[in-house]
């Protein structure tokens, strides 16, 4: 079990162990390094003081890139670092990490044009090691249509298109997923677990205070090194131990709004110019179409990053100058989402056009501090990291081998192939039909949870009696019970928004459902009727704040 069902055993268990790594943050970084860490035989905490994904990892554009853009800067080096991981990346997660043809529209007096999009995809073929299936297609203005009819629109103005692949996934999930590998190899992560002080020994950093949101209670462990992958909290906990200085650095925000695909009908997903230039994409995600992203400086709250009005108009304007048949307004949106990037500051530079490259900083304490970089690279960051925490570990004859992920699949990814996902899919189908569950939802659960919805399925046969065989509920139903024993689901807005992600993509779901949902989760956590009642009220703020934009 990996659940807040045994929280007093666990933290138990985490005061007795002498740990060789504290990780602070249970974001995609600290994910990556807690099982980065592990695997190569560490004692690893990892301590997370909201929900595992609830900063930036939760609210991306969720995509792990290729590397296009770093084309445009000509860092040909990086394009080939980039694509080469996100191979690693999709072979490891293969149902969670999915191949998505990706429409590139030339325009006239657009951003692109045909000649140099067609060096620069072919380029990018190479550099990144595209497979030979997934390698750019130049298209002419009415195969351009023709594949994405709402272009048509743009009648003179529309030049040609191009077609080349991003991979999608679901940034929450993949988080999780990972930490729940980490957990398979020994490592002890917590959510609900905030890290309010360091404690020194001789100047150098030796544990740290955490606060236990769950249990109401604070203790205090002790590692050999600490490291700090607070993302945009980066420079709080940084000066925390008075070692801000030198680098530091800029949060920028950028904000999504969903659609349904009625009223955004993409065939494709789209990544295309905004009339400042900036591009933006436009995906496709089962029947919804998500758009963004923003970059603007921002300095206020981190903790809870709002969407303006300002960001919406902003979107709203773009895809309606694109597509100019849909006319779109903010009474079509359905959800939207807010996240901060953790950039590292460069004079002089606009927001987007600062490097997403990351940085490790090492405080004279010796907290080990990484920031900046991007989602698709975190293998790579956490292998930098640890490498560095074998390093001084070494210093203490502690020796640990080298960095084993690449060949580490995450949790729930036991595929070797597309082949293997789909025999999954009708196999589970076939013994679905004795709880009457459909194709449709095995589907979903599949690329949710990969080869764990055998376990789902066993949990929805125990439960089809107990919801009176009402199989909504018991789809539902099983989903929570199965977050809360594998998944250390604590409250109604872990449930639906990094598990599932209804607040974005089905928010019919949690209208139909909440009341049923709060009663089981309140049953099976033992939360008594106040908590229940906070719980409830504490989503229902996120669930109005996703599509109340203020000024
Ligand atoms: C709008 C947007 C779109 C993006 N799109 C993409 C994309 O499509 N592809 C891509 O590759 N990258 C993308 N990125 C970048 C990527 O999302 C981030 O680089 C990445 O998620 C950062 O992860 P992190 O773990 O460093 O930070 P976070 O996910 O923010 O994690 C840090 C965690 O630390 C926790 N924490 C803070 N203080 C404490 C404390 N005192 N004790 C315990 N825990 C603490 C926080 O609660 C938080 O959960 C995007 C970023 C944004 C903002």
């Amino acid at each position: 079990m990996f659940s807040v069902l045994n929280r007093k055993e666990e933290i138990q268990k985490l005061k007795n162990t002498p740990l060789d790594l504290i990780i602070i943050g249970g974001g995609i970084t600290g994910a990556g390094i807690a099982l980065d860490a592990a695997s190569r035989g560490m004692k690893v905490a990892l301590l997370e003081k909201n929900d595992f994904a609830s900063g930036t990892s939760g609210k991306s554009t969720k995509l792990i890139h290729g590397g296009l853009r770093y084309l445009k800067q000509l860092e040909f080096g990086l394009v080939k670092e980039v694509g080469l991981e996100r191979a690693i990346v999709h072979k490891n997660a293969k149902h969670l990490v999915i191949a998505e043809q990706m429409m590139l529209p030339i325009i006239k007096n657009g951003s692109l044009n045909k000649f140099f999009t067609n060096i620069a995809l072919m380029v990018y073929d190479f550099l990144a090691g595209v497979a030979k299936s997934e390698t750019r297609r130049m298209l002419t203005k009415p195969e351009t249509i023709k594949e994405e009819p709402l272009l048509h629109a743009r009648g003179k103005n529309l030049i040609a298109g191009a077609l080349y692949y991003e991979y999608r996934t679901d940034d929450a999930r993949l988080t999780i997923e990972i930490i729940k590998k980490a957990q398979q190899f020994g490592a002890m992560c917590f959510n609900y677990a905030e890290v309010e002080s360091f404690i020194y020994e001789n100047e150098k950093v030796k544990g740290v205070k955490v606060k236990d949101n769950i249990i109401d209670s604070s203790f205090e462990i002790n590692a050999s090194t600490i490291v700090n992958a607070t993302g945009p909290w980066t420079d709080v906990l940084r000066n925390a131990d008075k070692s801000l200085e030198g680098k530091r650095l800029l949060l920028t925000k950028g904000v999504h709004i969903v659609f349904d695909n009625n009223k955004f009908p993409i065939k494709h997903s789209i990544y295309f110019d905004m009339p400042d230039k900036r591009m933006i994409f436009a995906i496709s995600r089962n029947n919804k179409t998500y758009v963004g992203t923003t970059d603007t400086v921002y300095n206020k709250e981190i903790s809870n990053p709002q969407v303006n009005l300002e960001d919406v108009e902003y979107l709203l304007n773009g895809v309606n100058k694109m597509f100019p048949s849909i006319k779109l307004n903010k009474k079509h949106i359905e959800s939207s989402w807010a996240g901060l990037r953790p950039l590292i500051y460069e004079d002089g530079k606009a927001a987007s056009e600062v490097s997403r490259k990351d940085e490790i900083f090492i405080s004279p304490s010796n907290l080990i501090s990484i920031a900046g970089g991007k989602l698709t690279g975190y293998r790579k960051m956490a292998e930098k990291t640890v490498d560095l925490v074998r390093l001084k570990l070494k210093e203490e004859n502690k020796i640990f081998s080298e960095c084993k992920t690449e060949n580490i699949k995450i949790a729930g990814a036991d595929f070797n192939n597309n082949e293997e996902i789909t025999d999954l899919i009708i196999q589970l189908t076939g013994e679905a039909k004795q709880v009457n569950i459909g194709l449709e939802n095995i589907k979903e659960w599949v690329y949710r949870y990969g080869t764990n919805a055998k376990i789902l399925l066993e949990i929805a046969y125990n439960n089809f009696r107990y919801v009176e065989k009402d199989v909504e509920k018991l789809i539902i139903l099983t989903e929570l019970i199965y977050v809360i024993e594998n998944e250390s689901v604590a409250t109604i807005a872990d449930f639906y928004i990094r598990r599932t992600s209804k607040l974005y993509f089905d928010r019919k779901n949690i209208e139909k459902h909440l009341d049923f949902i709060c009663l089981e989760l309140s049953a099976r956590l033992k939360l008594n009727k106040e908590k229940t009642e906070n719980q409830k009220e504490t989503f229902l703020a996120y669930y109005n704040e996703s599509l109340n934009f203020i000024n």
